[in-house]
């Protein structure tokens, strides 16, 4: 992730609409684009930030994806979570270095690399995934973004059947109805544990909320997030005309009567 490209590495290029293309560098490669041709030798070697041109004179900007552009612009097999909410995702679940979570759904694994980074290589996600195409989809992206040396177990199987990996620090759901999980998540959390659920409707929320009310997990809590972007261009500062009205809310709730 520093110093200079190399081949192998994902590049975003962007063009002067602030249109975005994600490439792979290889070694003799080329993409091509309606403006032409870039050869991918103009930009192995170089440092981040460059300015190149294609055959036909077209600026790019070739900048390093962070993890929010790489999220948006990875293939999808299932809807990705936004980084809109995967950064208050971890502070909500409170996830630390070292930590040990179950995952489920992976989907397309947007939301197992945000927390991948965050729990670091002494941590540990075990994911589970129904779908094996969606499983597949997900450790390749990955990969393609942090490498094939990462905590990471990705099980196709079905999170509503039970959890089977014993003492977790959190549960984090992204499916579509997590109160099947909520006795096996009591089970499987060590003392203090975090549930965290990502629900596109309140319909969803509301039947989550009162599972987690009859249980041992307690200090529940609902919040959406509204991310609202500005237009900061001379005398014209106000608010984009334009916001993402709705993605999803996150639950969270702790552990604090284990059974036994
Ligand atoms: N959070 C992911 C997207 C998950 S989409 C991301 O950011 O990329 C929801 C996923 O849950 C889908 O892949 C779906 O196949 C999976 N799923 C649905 N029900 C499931 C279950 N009972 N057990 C395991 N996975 C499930």
């Amino acid at each position: 992730m520093r110093g200079p490209l190399a081949v192998g590495e994902h590049v975003l290029l962007v063009d002067r609409k602030r249109r975005r293309h994600m490439i792979r560098l290889a070694e003799g490669g080329e993409f091509h684009t309606h403006a032409g041709v870039l050869d991918h030798g103009l930009m192995i070697g170089q440092p981040e930030g460059i300015t190149v041109r294609t055959t036909r004179g077209a600026a790019l900007l070739v900048i390093r994806p962070t993890l929010s552009e790489f999220v948006l612009e990875m293939p999808r097999g299932a809807q990705v979570i936004y980084p809109k909410d995967l950064g208050p995702i971890l502070m909500l679940a409170d996830i630390f270095p070292g930590a040990r979570i179950l995952e489920s759904g992976v989907g397309s694994g947007a939301l197992t690399m945000t927390l991948l980074r965050a729990i670091g290589p002494t941590g540990h996600i075990t994911g589970y995934e129904i779908r094996d195409d969606f499983a597949d989809r997900a450790r390749r992206n990955v990969e393609a973004f942090l490498g094939t040396d990462v905590p990471l177990d990705v099980q196709v199987r079905d999170v509503y059947e039970g959890i089977d990996v014993p003492d977790i620090d959190r549960v984090i759901l992204d499916l579509p109805e997590p109160w099947h999980v909520v006795g096996h998540a009591e089970a499987a959390l060590a003392p203090g544990g975090i549930f965290l659920s990502y629900l596109p409707t309140i319909l969803q929320v509301s039947t989550l909320r009162e599972r987690l009310a009859d249980s041992a997990f307690g200090m529940a809590e609902t919040i959406e997030v509204l991310h609202r972007g500005w237009n900061v261009d001379g005398m014209s500062v106000r608010p984009d005309h334009r916001m993402v009205a709705h993605t999803g809310f996150l639950t969270v709730a702790r552990l604090l009567n284990p059974a036994g």
